[in-house]
């Protein structure tokens, strides 16, 4: 399966962009509507990506705990 490289908002700050590598087909990305506003929902069918980024370039957050994050909300 090919690799690509994707860019999602640090998860901390929201400023800085986090650079992961996902496989292709790993996630299928949902537009959703709710009362709390239009949102896109990621959704994950395989645990084949990870934060390719050392840290944030504006809060520092390192790789490790933007990845384990991610995890947590079950983004990755
Ligand atoms: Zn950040």
């Amino acid at each position: 399966m090919p690799l690509d490289y994707d860019y999602w908002p640090c998860p901390f700050c929201g400023e800085g962009t986090i650079e992961l590598m996902v496989k292709k087909g790993a996630f299928s990305a949902k537009r959703t509507a709710c009362r709390a506003g239009r949102g896109v929902t990621i959704r994950k069918t395989k645990s084949e990506s990870f934060v390719v980024s050392d840290a944030c370039p504006s809060c520092g957050k390192k790789d490790e705990e933007i990845e384990k994050k991610w995890r947590e909300e079950g983004l990755i």
